[in-house]
């Protein structure tokens, strides 16, 4: 990292606030490489500038070119998202979680007619209800023995009713209450269950009523043992300093809503969370009439978000009521081709997910007085008619014009919105040729936007040089978008071409207009480069695979959807490969492949 590069970072760690929350350590290409959890995102991310002879922060800051944040209410919920994130982006700097897979969940098979408590790192729709993750993981283990001996819950998976004719010794350690030999009945074992599962759902009031009543009962009755057993219970519960909140998950895909405003400007924040983990978060700023409500914005915003958006899920949660959400509901319903509900949650888990998620949208918003003045300069320097609040950029990706592939990537308030980027497969232009390419692409973007009739961009930025500029100009007259501002940046210099500027514009290089522009270029690059790779290392597997009676492209495509690499391919026994391409078939890929 060079001394100006880390000043800017230091200066931008400087507005971080000191709470709670996870950070993205991010590369030159934006690419996540790093992530961490924090009690005081300041002070922590301050500590890896602090001298240091760890070669893994110094190989980690050598390469980091910008850090992102996004707040939590606790560290456990920081712990909670972290995992999630590393698992969604697997930052190569995260090699130690990444190889634990993932964080341990507790099981309770509820499915089961006596059910018991498990560890598991996988989530799964079978009836269970599970908790976690828990980190570090030796909490997971701890929260086992704990309910084991509270609530004589078994962690084996012995059939019951089955032909055990003596409990093991699990129920001499009175760690069980042996359902196996019919020791319990099934009722009581099932009010075990019921109790166990206030304490991992963090429920500790409602378990201390029932544990007080329960060891006045047994007291009552002279049954001495079980009254002491409620007793410790109930001294465990009171000195349990943080209550046990252990997130209980679903297998859900729901979009958790935030929402902030502060005068004219309000930011709406999604956490998009598939299969139970977040695996995405976005953000949106709106600048609108100071008379609108916050339900109308609320209204405003979802509007506009959902409009496009792709893989919607079932549930929306937000923080309120939207102006007319029932005509909201019905038209994301249509739009996705499905039924979607729109739940404004009181209480709970979604609750706290929806508190976090509105915690996030303020810290946009107030970022936003930051980001907005670089649109504000960027229309003044580059003399364009209006404010650039919607740039898109495009570029080109090819490897001596084989796969050729073009990119455009969507800034709003100078925001990635990232459900917006599109790809493009060249199909016209053959060899290595970038600007015919970028032609390509421009007119199929504008050409489909005019046909479907949706909103242009304040500014189109292509990467690259006069050449560039000139056949994105030219494009875009001949599609009748004359009116559409466009300017071109070329790598290396950082020189801007525009129209008026001709012979080039530089700006300094800690221009926040160069940055801007820096950024949308930077990315659209990411994103095709990112494409090109998949494509040219599909190709290479397909072609490893040529010549092998049986597999044709149909066949291929199936074992690159399931196999990550050859190296898997070979690994894999033969009747794995076989349930994708009959057993003849994989026999002869094996084969091949040794
Ligand atoms: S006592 Fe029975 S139910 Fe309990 S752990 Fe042992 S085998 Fe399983």
């Amino acid at each position: 990292m060079s001394d100006k590069i880390k000043d800017s970072v230091k200066a931008k760690i400087k507005t971080f606030p000191k709470k709670p929350g996870i950070y993205f350590f991010k590369d030159k290409n934006q690419n996540v490489i790093y992530i961490g959890k924090a009690r005081s995102l300041q002070n922590r991310i301050k500590s890896y500038f602090a001298p240091t002879s760890d070669t893994k922060v110094i190989r980690i800051l050598n390469e980091t070119r910008d850090i992102e944040y996004i707040l939590t209410g606790s560290e456990k919920e920081a712990g909670f998202l972290e995992n999630n994130f590393i698992q969604q982006y697997q930052p190569k700097f995260n090699l130690r979680l990444k190889d634990d897979k993932s964080f341990p969940y507790l099981k309770l098979s509820l499915q089961d007619l006596y059910p018991g408590l498990y560890l598991t790192r996988r989530v799964e729709a079978d009836g269970s209800k599970y908790f976690g993750p828990f980190s570090p993981a030796h909490q997971a283990r701890q929260t086992i023995h704990l309910i084991s001996k509270f609530f004589g819950i078994r962690t084996c998976s012995e059939k019951i009713p089955g032909i055990r004719k003596r409990p093991c010794l699990e129920y001499d350690l009175k760690l069980c209450s042996a359902p196996c030999t019919g020791f319990i009945q099934e009722s009581d074992y099932r009010d075990n269950i019921k109790n166990a599962r206030l304490f991992l759902e963090g429920n500790v009031e409602k378990l201390l009523k029932i544990s007080r009543e329960s060891m006045k009962k047994a007291a009552d009755k002279q049954e001495f043992e079980q009254a002491a057993q409620w007793r410790d219970l109930i001294h465990t519960l009171e000195n349990i300093k943080e209550k046990p909140k252990m997130t209980s998950v679903g297998l859900d895909d729901k979009d958790i809503i935030g929402f902030a405003r502060k005068k004219e400007k309000s930011a709406l924040y999604i956490f998009l969370m598939r299969k139970g983990k977040v695996i995405e978060s976005e953000s949106f700023m709106e600048k609108e009439n100071i008379d609108f409500s916050k339900d109308e914005l609320l209204f405003f915003h979802l509007r506009k978000t959902y409009k496009d958006r792709k893989n919607c899920p079932d549930k929306i949660l937000l923080p309120f009521s939207p102006l007319n959400k029932q005509i909201l509901q019905d038209e994301i319903s249509h739009l996705a081709k499905k039924s979607v509900k729109l739940l404004i949650p009181n209480k709970g888990k979604n609750r706290k997910l929806v508190e976090l998620a509105d915690r996030n949208a303020e810290i946009v918003l107030r970022e936003t007085n930051i980001d907005l003045l670089p649109l504000e300069e960027a229309q003044r320097v580059l003399n364009l008619e209006r404010n650039p609040r919607r740039i898109e950029g495009f570029d080109v990706s090819n490897t001596g014009g084989e796969e050729s592939v073009g990119s455009v990537v969507v800034f709003e308030d100078g925001h990635p919105r990232k459900q917006e980027y599109r790809k493009y497969k060249i199909k016209t232009v053959k060899g290595p040729d970038d600007v015919a390419s970028l032609q390509e692409i421009i007119q199929r973007r504008y050409t489909r936007i005019k046909h479907e009739n949706k909103a242009l961009p304040d500014l189109v930025l292509v990467d690259g040089g006069k050449g560039q500029l000139n056949i994105a100009k030219k494009t875009l007259n001949h599609l009748g978008l004359e009116n559409l501002a466009v300017v071109s940046l070329a790598k290396r210099d950082e020189i801007i071409f525009t129209p008026t500027h001709e012979q080039g514009l530089i700006l300094d290089r800690t221009s926040p207009v160069l940055k801007l522009l820096q950024h949308v270029r930077d990315e659209a690059h990411r994103f095709a480069s990112s494409y090109h790779r998949i494509k040219r290392k599909k190709r290479s597997f397909e072609s490893e695979l040529d010549g092998i009676s049986g597999l044709g492209p149909k066949r291929k495509s199936l074992i690159l959807t399931k196999y990550k690499s050859l190296a898997e391919v070979k690994e894999s026994p033969v009747e794995e490969l076989g349930k994708i391409v009959g057993k003849k078939v994989a026999a002869k890929i094996l084969e091949k492949l040794k």
